[in-house]
């Protein structure tokens, strides 16, 4: 009847439809297949697939699934319907309403948009990004004109650092018709890429311009996976993610259950948001590197810059603001040593460490995808290369009543490369990118070890910064063992299992400044050698295969995420020490990835809106 039907209308999710890879329809194509279709009706117990309207149905996620528990491998799809959609059909055929519920279990009430606010959808919408600035009644525009500006002096902010969670934290302030600068002490992409260039090449380290620092912060030349583990499906997340395709990346992240851009997608999809900031009035410093705060009362008033590209031909510069946004990543020391000088509160926390592991992507793919391997074709093919992700708990050596160490793979690059994210030519740490193909005969991954502050007292370091030192301690030994230059000291997994240097045949690296031969248990205490050789030998029962001696380890990574926090109100974002700072991302120790980051620069961004007085939660 009418009324049953009323009580379905509105959205519902069809998980696990399961398409056979010979009929999907490829990565790329994010309608609905007749392939997917049919799936759809199957679940439905609806009798002709054809029938059911392909606009009724938006396909929200799809991943590949090769688990050996799979009697074969295929996409799998979660997909929103639309009743409504469905409207038009055949009375006769709407029997299937009725076994929604216990059919496909209880489907969350969903709109397809679930964004966080009005400012985001503006931000998405390229009409009203373009016509609907308007002027704020002391003269400066904003795109939101259902939220007033306040009639006193236009605020002006401070956005140190464009990584994600500056350029997020920019973007939202700007929309809001802040004053903003940002403040960035490497360089535009377009010239970084140079410098990168010559270190990878030439081994030449700008120490103000790499892998770590420059437009877009150290996600940049990365694996740019978008992998979270904030929720996938939280309005902010979705936000983020529709801000990375509104600058220029495929609306296939919005979909793949494991989405990835590749350094390739992100230098052109940071030049576009550079131009909107821009076009915002953001003036951007590249080259100006923020060496002091300037605290008047308490207060964050201003910053003192300098030139770090030596090019800019000035050697200082006072900068007042009415408040500073700090989203400078983990890899700025000299900015938790000055933030010490001004009594703001930092606090040693929990990180990891380890060690990068290499493989030929070959021997990954036929662990994963047995047969199936020989179809992956280097990113060209359906079936994506192959990646890993595996955790093992070990005990704690010294109190069983302290939390287990956990060891796991981080950071995972398929098709990838080892490369150098040093910041300083003394010390040697490592990560992974990849290109949008992951087309290299490499997989790399990192194998990390949980510390905590207990460990850095062990070795000797205390106080806010134990954890940096802790850091640099590895970083020092690891150069040391590569007898430095950037040569990376390495040793076959084999070989680290059996406790005994690589001696001769070395499987080729992926990482271009050369590696050599060393004893890996000599740079790490005991424990956290055992553990990772525990979790290895476990990882190997998981992967078999893994254990090969075609497989290399990479010393020494260090910089998994923060190894300090400063501390923030949780409403307003502001440093609870220091009046007027407002520390965000992950060297603030609040987010670990590029996702994370972009969404806690989001936030502190509203937050900071919201002090402002340009908008209030109820508006
Ligand atoms: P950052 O990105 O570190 O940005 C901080 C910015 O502040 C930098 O540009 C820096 O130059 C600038 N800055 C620092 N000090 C100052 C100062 N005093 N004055 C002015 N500017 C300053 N994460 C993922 O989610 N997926 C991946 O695939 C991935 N791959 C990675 C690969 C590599 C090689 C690396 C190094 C990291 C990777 N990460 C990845 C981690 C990810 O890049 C970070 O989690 C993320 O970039 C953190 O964002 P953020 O904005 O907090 O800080």
């Amino acid at each position: 009847t009418q009324t049953d039907i009323d009580k379905f209308k509105g959205f519902w999710r069809l998980f696990k439809l399961g398409v056979p890879i010979d009929r999907d329809a490829g990565k790329d194509f994010l309608d609905v297949s007749d392939a997917l279709l049919e799936e759809v009706a199957k679940v439905l117990e609806f009798p002709v697939a054809s029938m059911l309207p392909p606009e009724a149905f938006t396909v929200l996620r799809k991943s590949f699934d090769a688990r050996k528990s799979q009697k074969e491998p295929k996409f799998v799809y979660t997909v929103e319907m639309d009743v409504d959609k469905l409207l038009n059909l055949e009375p006769r055929t709407w029997d299937f309403i009725s076994r929604l519920e216990p059919k496909i279990g209880v489907i969350e009430h969903t709109t397809h948009e679930k964004v966080i606010g009005d400012l985001v959808n503006i931000i998405h919408d390229n009409k009203k990004l373009n016509q609907d600035r308007v002027k704020g009644e002391n003269g400066h525009t904003s795109s939101l004109n259902s939220y007033k500006l306040p009639s006193t002096k236009k605020a002006k902010i401070a956005v140190v650092g464009s990584g994600p969670s500056g350029l997020f934290a920019a973007l939202v302030l700007a929309e809001f018709g802040v004053d903003v600068t940002l403040i960035e002490r490497g360089q535009p992409v377009e010239k970084r890429g140079r410098d990168i260039g010559a270190l990878v090449v030439r081994r030449i380290l700008q120490t103000e311009s790499n892998f770590c620092f420059g437009e877009g912060g150290a996600g940049t030349w990365s694996d740019g996976k978008l992998v979270t583990r904030i929720g996938r499906n939280s309005g902010s997340v979705l936000s983020v993610m529709k801000t990375l395709v509104r600058f220029g990346a495929p609306e296939s992240i919005l979909v793949d259950g494991k989405p990835h851009l590749g350094t390739d997608r992100l230098i052109p999809l940071l030049r576009n948001f550079r131009q909107h900031l821009q076009d915002l009035g953001v003036n951007i410093r590249f080259g100006s590197r923020v060496d002091d705060l300037i605290v008047e009362n308490g207060h964050v008033v201003g910053v003192n810059v300098s030139d770090s590209s030596g090019r800019l031909g000035f050697s200082s510069e006072k900068l007042g603001f009415d408040a500073v946004v700090l989203a400078v990543g983990h890899s700025a020391r000299d900015v938790y040593q000055m933030l010490l000088s001004h009594n703001t509160e930092l606090v040693p926390k929990d990180f990891a460490v380890g060690l990068r592991i290499e493989h030929p992507q070959e021997l990954i793919n036929s662990i994963q995808y047995s047969k199936l391997a020989n179809e992956v074709l280097s990113g060209r093919g359906k079936i994506p290369v192959a990646d890993y992700k595996v955790v093992e708990y070990v005990k704690r050596e010294d109190n069983n009543d302290t939390p287990q160490r956990s060891c796991y793979s981080f950071c995972m690059c398929p098709g990838g490369q080892v490369v150098v994210t040093s910041i300083d030519p003394s010390e040697l740490c490592i990560n992974g990118m990849s290109f949008s193909r992951r087309a290299s005969k490499w997989a790399n991954a990192a194998l990390a070890v949980t510390v905590s502050p207990k460990d850095f007292n062990d070795l000797g370091f205390h106080g806010p910064l134990a954890g940096v030192d802790f850091q640099r301690e590895f970083e020092q030994r690891a150069s040391i063992m590569g007898g430095g230059n950037f040569v990376v000291p390495v040793q076959t997994v084999k070989d680290f299992m059996d406790n005994k240097l690589s001696a001769s045949n070395i499987p080729s690296s992926s990482y271009r400044l050369g590696v050599k031969a060393a004893n890996l248990h000599e740079l790490f205490p005991v424990h956290i050698t055992e553990a990772l050789q525990h979790s290895i030998m476990a990882f190997d029962q998981e992967l078999p295969g893994f254990i090969s001696s075609d497989a290399l380890l990479h010393g020494v990574e260090t910089r998994t995420s923060s190894p300090v926090q400063i501390p923030r109100n949780p409403d307003t974002f502001e440093s609870v020490s220091l009046r007027g700072l407002y520390p965000v991302g992950e060297g603030a120790g609040y987010a670990g990835g590029i996702v994370s980051a972009a969404v806690d620069g989001m936030y502190a961004g509203f937050a900071l809106a919201k002090s402002l007085d340009l908008y209030k939660a109820d508006d």
